[in-house]
């Protein structure tokens, strides 16, 4: 499975979004054309909104320090006025769950270094 979109935008460079299914991202998913329509005739913000938001959006695995700077990013942004709130928004509600799964994931490594360390006292514990 492609974990990025196989589209490219205007200028020819491949498509930054995350993959969503079949190799599109969910902005590129031919099937989601009739919602992306409607979504665009309600205000046509959908495409600029998507474009700003993937100036900030790094192409690859985010850790903390990256959601740091993307947080930083998108606070200048939505200051300045390049970002709008409600994409500042969306952004902040993605690095939230972002930041939860770089957590999952320590907690899942801190665990097994733990059920190592113990594995590692009970062969002691035998030996002793
Ligand atoms: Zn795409």
């Amino acid at each position: 499975m492609a974990s990025h979109c196989r589209a490219t935008n205007r200028a020819g460079a491949p498509c930054s979004a995350a993959h969503f299914r079949g190799g599109w991202c969910r902005w590129h998913d031919p099937t989601l054309a009739d919602e992306r329509r409607v979504f665009s005739v309600k205000g046509g913000k959908a495409r600029s909104n998507h474009a700003r938001a993937m100036k900030v959006l790094p192409r690859d695995v985010l850790d903390v320090e990256r959601v740091r700077g993307i947080v930083g990013q998108t606070i200048r942004g939505v200051m300045k006025g390049d970002i709008e709130p409600g994409v500042g928004n969306c952004l902040a509600n993605l690095l939230r769950v972002a930041l939860a799964a770089a957590e999952t994931s320590l907690l899942a490594d801190l665990d097994k270094r733990l059920a190592d360390l113990e594995s590692i006292a009970d062969a002691r514990k035998v030996s002793a």
